[in-house]
């Protein structure tokens, strides 16, 4: 069998989405598990929706996710992706060849006369399919029309084609992942393939592009099923070898519409934004059509790939859990090394000074802060009471429920004297505060949790959080009783 080769082609008219993450995933597997080749296209044909910016944002992505390609145009020592607006030289060559062997014909006809043909196909409820009213033209009419100053565009001659090449209208091919899947090709009209600017259509360019880069295999979304009966005609058209096509089942948001941004993020880059990890990314989007064989849901992508089988995918849609993604990513945070999350973390705190903490406290904050994070995103609020030295904002339920009563003035005024006298380290200060809890409970009956909420209160601002006595021993002995002292009420004498 020929190496395998396989690609993703996205067209750059936004950030790179979820879902085409998921397809270059699938196919980058598919390329791992056969030993073959994963390239990189950007489908640009459609200059007035396409901008450099999504472009690099889809290379940066993939480059994010390790997905990297095999192979491409040298840039600067790397592979660059092929991008079809540099290869705008290649395609009328083929538009000739099917011109000449009659797969292909001009059409002159004005945005006007198909609007009108269109109308009145929704006029009588018809499907609207192009009326062929070019196909015949001869050099007169043409040369005519030039004259006029139309400049034709170029139309695959659908019906041709399926009649030379298969003995029925009926058009079936094998799906790698959905089974067999037949079209009626009459109900495909004669389509554009090359514009009256000179622009190759996606359906016309992508077959180009799949043939002459050798691709074996085409995985993409089922949204492309339509095209593919297009598709196959072209390649069938021009004598090329039609690849094998493996289509996936579409991604959808938790209410069952399609993913979009109000359900949240749908953009790689917004997601590792937020805080998700790109491992989790990957390992989460897998999931989405394809099941371990051992049930083991979280996997690194070498083992995914070892166990990916192209045919085993589910050909129905798959939910975007956003609740499991979280979970998911929660676990990769739990996995991270220390070195690692720490300088993944960094980006996220960049609104506090550093500088305040000591290399040793600062890495204690991550150690004690760590667990709770869902996203890494969450460590900005997570660590916001270790800064401003010895002031904290104390947010109102603290200030109402806690600060508030008999309990914790007390605990706080006998927590600012004896703290004094305290070394403040922090094994030090965890044998110092269990005796001080233990010496409310005998004397007024305090519940040593309780305690211990004051002090989290008055030094924290808040009533949950990490560690209390590493929080005290991070904060040190000024700031944290500095704190404490200014949630004391003062009362009139
Ligand atoms: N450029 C197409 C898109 O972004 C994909 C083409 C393909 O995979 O054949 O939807």
């Amino acid at each position: 069998m020929s190496e395998v080769r396989v690609r993703i082609a996205p067209s750059p008219s936004g950030n790179l989405h979820i879902g085409t993450a998921r397809t270059a995933l699938f196919n980058y597997l598919f390329a791992k598990k056969n030993n073959g080749k994963f390239i990189l296209r950007i489908e640009d044909t459609d200059a007035e929706r396409t901008s450099q910016e999504y472009v690099d944002n889809i290379f940066d992505s993939l480059k994010a996710l390790g997905l990297n390609w095999d192979e491409g145009p040298d840039v600067g020592g790397n592979y660059g992706p092929y991008t079809q607006s540099e290869r705008f030289d290649i395609y009328p060559k083929y538009i000739q060849q099917l011109l000449d062997k009659g797969f292909a014909y001009e059409c002159f006809c004005t945005p006007e006369e198909l609007e009108a043909e269109k109308e009145e196909a929704t006029k009588n409820k018809k499907a609207y399919v192009y009326s062929k009213k070019c196909e015949n033209l001869t050099e007169d009419e043409k040369a005519k029309l030039r004259a006029e100053g139309r400049k034709p565009a170029i139309r695959f001659n659908v019906s041709k084609a399926q009649k030379a090449f298969h003995d029925s209208s009926v058009l079936e091919f094998e799906d790698m992942v959905k089974g067999k899947l037949h079209m009626d090709t009459n109900l495909i009209g004669d389509f554009v393939i090359m514009k009256s600017n000179g622009t190759p259509t996606y359906n016309y360019a992508v077959v180009i592009d799949d043939a002459l880069m050798h691709i074996t295999h085409v995985i993409r979304g089922e949204d492309h099923i339509s095209n593919t009966y297009k598709q196959i005609l072209i390649f069938e058209a021009l004598g090329f070898e039609v690849p094998k096509f493996g289509h996936l089942g579409m991604i959808l948001a938790p209410d069952r519409s399609k993913l979009s941004k109000r359900h949240g993020a749908t953009a790689v880059s917004d997601f590792v934004e937020q805080g998700y990890l790109t491992e989790a990314l990957l390992n989460f989007v897998a999931l989405l059509g394809w099941s371990p064989s051992d049930g083991q849901e979280i996997k690194s992508v070498d083992e995914i790939a070892a166990d990916f089988r192209i045919n085993e995918i589910s050909s129905s849609n798959s939910i975007f859990e956003y609740d499991k993604l979280k979970w998911m990513n929660s676990h990769y945070i739990k996995m991270l090394p220390m070195d690692v999350l720490k300088e993944k973390l960094k980006k996220y705190l960049t609104k506090y000074d550093l500088s305040e903490l000591t290399p040793e406290q600062f890495d204690r904050m991550i150690e004690i802060t760590r667990e709770p994070l869902v996203l890494l995103s969450d460590i900005t609020d997570a660590v916001s009471y270790f800064f401003g030295g010895d002031k904290v904002e104390v947010d109102p339920k603290a200030k109402e429920e806690v600060l508030s009563t008999e309990l914790s003035q007390d605990v706080l005024k006998a927590f600012v004297e004896q703290g004094e006298t305290w070394e403040w380290t922090e094994e030090n200060l965890h044998e110092k505060l269990e005796v001080f809890r233990a010496k409310f409970k005998e004397e007024k009956g305090y519940k040593p949790k309780f305690t211990m909420w004051a002090i989290r209160a008055a030094v924290t601002g808040r009533t949950c959080g990490a560690d209390m006595v590493a929080i005290l021993a991070i904060l040190g002995k000024e700031n944290s009783l500095k704190r404490a002292r200014a949630s004391i009420i003062k009362t009139a004498v």
